[in-house]
């Protein structure tokens, strides 16, 4: 079918960056600062993304594994948020692993974008790229106000599931590749946290992490839970038999299918988050496989399994697990958790032994320094990986940069990276980092015309590090800052 529509232009801007969760927001504030007219374009009616509509609410990742801090603008956002949760939300914050609350997440994000200078233009998505060359030179977005065209100069995909890179035809790659299991296997890591069990290998490649709904619960006394969280349990564990187990409503339902003598719960385990008010928790205990969260009837059908499961699984925690007793539902999420969808093919793709043993390269624009977390993509075993073997690993600016549009730069969930590096460079803190990133680059690459594979990296850098940013030379040594060597180095390849 054809259709053919005039379009007026809404907005222009020198940055352009589409979607508002972690990363997004993190980069439009700091193309902003860098001194680019800058647009957000958010589908949603607030920022935060998964952080805020999807009530993932451990911010991972601050610092590296031996406390270093990776300050830049979420650090800077972290004083705000413990300052306003503990006013407005009551509970204690913790320094390394943070609770925050979605609604101050939500103000702050908003607040710290708007006073940096960006425009915000929220309830509007993405639908078409108008790509000319190796240019984007329009974006077709859709909004209250019908279909509409936004002009930019340089833009930035921060939507999460790679929507603007896939839209401009530009290189990408959906879930798992082969051999992802004879990797984690020759790195050790073929074993599902915290037990011995080695991880069978995938049956087939392309596989995606399941997607969860998120929910938080009040009354719950969490000390008497605690032993039977993020164990592998049977149903004797929890005083039930097998039987008893296949009488319950939902036994044998989509992520309750009994099989042998494990408990058969969605996520294969209790896993909930002490928040920081007493009694309250965060729950990640649903979990649905085979959706890819870009289609939107997978998508659909995930969210309709997924907060059915919700129900279920409060069910069973009421029944029996001790100090759910009096416990209740408090929130769900908005949103449903997509852990993994697309993801940028770029000039670099990081993959889990870079990141696992820490590789350094000389473009280093963000660390992370979470676990190798890969969600079982076929079943209920709990999650496969573990920590990686250094301090903290380094992102290169390659693995923001397209291999052929030059106006385009990828931030958070979507970057470069295999499977396995994905699972670690997802988390939230490492995504506001990439954002920051890939804003600044931004903000420089606007009067570039060879665009964004043009930015003088280590210009780049000592911009990051002027705002805050904290850049190791080698992963793992405290203090070496990139700056003192950047001069030296040598990337060439971009
Ligand atoms: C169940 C679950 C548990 C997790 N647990 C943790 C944890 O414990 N700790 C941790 O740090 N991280 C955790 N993560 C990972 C983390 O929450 C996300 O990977 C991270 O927040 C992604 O940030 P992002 O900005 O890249 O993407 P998102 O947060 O997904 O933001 C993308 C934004 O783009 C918008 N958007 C998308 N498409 C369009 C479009 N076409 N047009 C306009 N806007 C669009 C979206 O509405 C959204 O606001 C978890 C994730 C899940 C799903």
């Amino acid at each position: 079918m054809n259709f053919s529509v005039n379009l007026t232009t809404l907005k222009r801007a020198d940055v352009v960056v589409v979607g508002g969760g972690a990363a997004g927001t993190c980069a439009a504030i700091a193309a902003a600062r860098g001194g680019a007219s800058t647009l957000l374009v958010e589908q949603y009616g607030c920022l935060g993304g998964m952080m805020t509509l999807g009530l993932v609410m451990p911010l991972s990742a601050q610092a590296s594994k031996s406390g270093l801090s990776f300050g830049g603008i979420l650090h800077e956002m972290l004083d705000r948020i413990v300052g306003l949760t503990k006013e407005y939300c009551g509970g204690e914050g913790k320094p390394h692993h943070l609770f925050s609350s979605p609604h101050v997440m939500k103000y702050v994000l908003l607040d710290t974008a708007v006073n940096s200078g960006v425009d915000i233009l929220l309830h509007t998505t993405l639908v078409d790229v108008v790509r000319v060359g190796n240019r984007i030179e329009k974006l077709v977005v859709l909004s209250k106000s019908g279909l509409g065209v936004i002009e930019g100069g340089v833009f930035i995909d921060a939507t999460g599931d790679g929507d603007l890179l896939f839209r401009a035809g530009e290189d990408y790659v959906l879930g798992s590749e082969a051999g992802v299991m004879d990797r984690l296997t020759g790195a050790g890591l073929n074993k599902v946290h915290m037990e011995e069990r080695a991880y069978g290998n995938y049956e087939q490649d392309g596989l995606l992490q399941p997607v969860t709904m998120m929910f938080t619960m009040g009354g719950v006394d969490v000390e008497r839970a605690r032993p039977l969280v993020n164990r592998r349990l049977r149903f004797a564990d929890v005083g039930l038999t097998r039987e008893e187990f296949e009488k319950l409503p939902y036994a044998n339902t989509p992520g309750f299918v009994v099989e042998g003598d494990e408990l058969p719960l969605p996520q294969g385990r209790v896993l909930f988050f002490q928040n920081r008010r007493p009694g309250e928790v965060v729950v990640n205990m649903t979990r649905v496989t085979g959706i890819n969260g870009a289609d939107a009837l997978e998508l659909t059908q995930g969210e309709i399994v997924a907060q059915r499961q919700v129900f279920h699984v409060v069910d069973f925690l009421h029944r029996f697990i001790p100090g759910f007793e009096r416990a209740y539902l408090l929130e769900t999420a908005g949103i449903l958790g997509v852990r993994e969808t697309r993801r940028l093919v770029g000039r670099h793709v990081l993959t889990g032994g870079e990141a696992i043993d820490c590789a350094a390269f000389p473009d280093v624009v963000a660390h992370g320094s979470y676990i190798i977390d890969i969600h079982d993509p076929q079943g209920r075993r709990k999650a496969i990986g573990g920590p990686i073997r250094g301090d903290c690993y380094d992102i290169p600016y390659r693995s923001l940069v397209p291999k052929t549009v030059e106006n385009l730069l990828v931030a958070g969930r979507c970057i470069s990276s295999d499977h396995v590096a994905h699972s670690s460079t997802r988390i939230q803190g490492t995504c506001m980092l990439t954002g920051q990133a890939a804003g600044t680059a931004a903000a420089m690459a606007r009067s570039l015309r060879g665009g964004v594979a043009e930015v003088d990296v280590v210009a780049l850098q000592e911009a990051l590090l002027q705002a805050g940013v904290q850049l190791f030379r080698r992963s793992g040594e405290a203090g070496k800052r990139v700056a003192t060597v950047a001069a030296a180095a040598d990337v060439a390849d971009l």
